[in-house]
């Protein structure tokens, strides 16, 4: 694979990590296969960890183990079938309005809880000019497309002078396009993100971007990471978090409350906490949606309206992403009046103003 050599190298086997890290039995009995994504830890990332605990929150997302070779039922190795709402090449259309374009399959560093297995580090490689003029004359034909998420893969694994080739070709179809750069490079490689990075977004600025991360633990937001952000903020592009809600590493409310709090102070907003796909080799990062749900109502009490992210699941077969919440309505009492429950627990009553407007015509005739 080649990347900027800002890089500052990376742990890519799992012998070279064995001289790093006194690894666990369940981790040396990691077997790489087609179902599964690669070793690759930067180095950055790996000094986050804390070497001396087994159940560090950073190291569970990178470091595999023999729990991936175990496929559970329900599993698919393409839940969302993003293969069959796929219009061209890397094109997938499953809304209306918005596509998401898979940039590549490449990425700085490979999450062990990766939905998209099935394409990501398969090194396919980054998309050709002719795969991205031909979702981009797609896109031209379909007005109703507003937004594109380009995603895969890390977009910010490409060098600034292909990506600004590829931003380009969009825009010359679409200048209006409402761009989604997605991508965990803040977290996992903070150094690729340059005054140059942002340039590429400057001079090609017709329509808004917004930066879409994905900080799942409040330890991967460090000074060089918020500062990364902050070039994006600073240049007019606001950035949304998406985390993915796993088992061991942030199934916990102190842990988010404390995440989402940091991120809003980062300015950047927590837009989705997502419940684990179901990707084959990922049960045990799966919490269950019982307890997704006591957290979410949890957070809710706890944290403000800005810094609550939408806890949501992307439903299998192609079904789209629907909120999960607490379920503060509680139905209607004998007069037509809504019932709710406060997020304390307390009972209040909301009469209709429809129904209270009527009985009071009825009362006066
Ligand atoms: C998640 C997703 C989107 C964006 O969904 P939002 O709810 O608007 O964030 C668009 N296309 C695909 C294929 C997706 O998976
Ligand atoms: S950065 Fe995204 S695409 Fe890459 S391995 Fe992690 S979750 Fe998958």
């Amino acid at each position: 694979m080649t990347m900027d050599n800002a890089h500052g190298g990376s742990i890519s086997s799992l012998d070279s990590l064995a001289t790093r890290l006194s690894l666990t039995d369940d981790e040396l009995k990691w077997r790489e296969d087609g179902l599964t994504v690669p070793l690759l830890i930067p180095e950055y990332y790996f000094a986050l960890i804390d070497s001396s605990d087994p159940a560090d929150p950073l190291r569970r997302q990178v470091v595999p183990t023999r729990f991936e070779n175990i496929p559970d039922v329900g599993e698919d190795s393409d839940p969302q079938q993003e293969r069959s709402y796929s219009v061209t090449a890397r094109l997938i259309h499953r809304y209306r309005n918005r596509v998401a374009f898979l940039v590549t399959d490449l990425c700085p560093m490979y999450c062990r809880h990766c939905f998209r297995r099935r394409f990501t580090g398969k090194t396919v490689g980054p998309a050709t000019d002719t795969e991205i003029e031909t979702a981009a004359a797609y896109i031209g034909d379909h007005l109703e497309i507003k937004e594109i998420l380009l995603t895969g893969g890390d977009l910010l694994t490409l060098s600034d002078t292909r990506l600004e080739r590829m931003i380009a070709i969009f825009r010359r179809y679409r200048p209006d396009l409402v761009m989604r750069l997605c991508t965990r490079t803040p977290a996992s490689w903070p150094q690729r993100i340059t005054d140059d990075l942002i340039s590429v977004f400057k001079r090609n600025f017709t329509a808004p971007y917004y930066l879409m991360t994905q900080f799942n633990h409040p330890k991967e937001l460090t000074t060089r990471s918020v500062a990364a952000v902050a070039k994006f903020v600073d240049a007019g592009i606001p950035a949304m978090n998406q985390t993915v809600l796993l088992r061991g590493v942030n199934d916990d409310a102190d842990v988010l409350e404390e995440l989402c709090d940091r991120l809003v102070a980062s300015r950047i907003k927590p837009y989705y906490l997502f419940q684990g796909d179901l990707v084959t080799g990922t049960a045990h990062f799966r919490v269950p949606l019982e307890e997704g749900l006591r957290l979410e109502q949890e957070l809710r009490r706890r944290l403000s309206g800005l810094a609550m992210p939408v806890y949501a699941v992307d439903l299998p077969q192609g079904g789209g992403k629907v909120p999960l919440s607490h379920c503060y309505l509680q139905g209607r009492d004998a007069d037509g009046a809504w019932l709710f429950s406060t997020p304390d627990g307390e009972l209040r009553r909301y009469p209709d103003p429809e129904v209270a407007a009527k009985h009071k015509v009825s009362e006066t005739t």
